[in-house]
């Protein structure tokens, strides 16, 4: 049985977070690890509130998972602050985990912080170093990268930027561009992962994505192969989405 950790944010909604990453483990038929980093209450309509989980109890909840299980992938969610972001980074090296991907989490679609004010940096310095693949959408890119993305030319710019601070990969999701919804993957070489604008306001979109790589990099797949392949699966997923009451719609997964 292949086994994928998340590192992420509780969301009672179940539209993001470890629920949402947990389902779509599950979808690819890979066993679900997970680690809170922070709860949050929030529903349909947004975030309201959030309580980091303090780093030494993340520490505690990784140190004793991973002398039990060894997870095949990794990825994060919402770290939230710096105190957690040296955790996980700290738990990468010392468990010498493998196929990690890093969702860098930093506000929400509703626009809510969903981080503390330095964590761009701290993910830059602490995090990028270590990972397989980052997949910041066009604004956290932008945040990252300190290039503010207009176009496809300044996307290019943004990973070529976010590649030197480490990561082996990195995929710009395009969603948020005005007419399509491209994504990019730069490894070196630019690839572009073209799919139709999906219309609605959606929740949890970067979490789902990101968990699907996941999963697809636990079951030995490539990136480039593992990112078109959750590409795919996000085109079914806008399809098969639902309407619980707010704005934003929520994944069936
Ligand atoms: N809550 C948690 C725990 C999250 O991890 C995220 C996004 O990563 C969100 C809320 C926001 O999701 P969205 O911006 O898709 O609504």
């Amino acid at each position: 049985m292949k086994k994928a950790l998340t590192i992420a944010g509780f969301d009672p909604s179940g539209g993001a977070g470890l629920q949402a990453d947990l389902r779509a483990f599950n979808a690819f038929g890979v066993y679900g690890l997970s680690v809170a980093s922070a709860l949050t209450a929030q529903s349909s309509r947004g975030v309201d509130r959030i309580m980091p989980v303090s780093g030494k109890f993340v520490r505690r909840q990784l140190a004793v998972l991973l002398s039990d299980i060894k997870p095949d992938a990794v990825k994060t969610g919402m770290l939230y602050n710096e105190e957690n972001v040296e955790t996980v980074a700290h738990i990468i090296r010392k468990y010498a985990l493998k196929n990690i991907v890093i969702d860098p989490v930093i506000l929400s679609s509703t626009g809510k912080s969903l981080s503390e004010k330095n964590l761009p940096a701290v993910v830059r310095k602490m995090l990028l170093p270590l990972c397989t693949v980052v997949t910041p959408n066009i604004y956290e890119a932008s945040v990252l990268s300190g290039i503010h993305i207009k176009d496809k030319t300044d996307m290019e710019k943004a990973a070529k930027v976010l590649r030197d601070y480490g990561p082996e990969n990195v995929i710009i999701t395009g969603g948020h561009l005005e007419k399509m919804a491209m994504d990019l993957l730069y490894d070196d070489e630019f690839h572009y992962l073209k799919g139709k604008k999906a219309e609605g306001e959606y929740h949890g979109t970067g979490c789902v994505f990101s968990a699907a790589i996941t999963a697809l990099l636990a079951k030995g797949h490539s990136v480039l192969h593992a990112a078109g392949l959750a590409k795919r699966f996000m085109n079914r997923q806008f399809r098969k989405s639902f309407s619980a009451g707010g704005e934003m719609r929520l994944f069936n997964i």
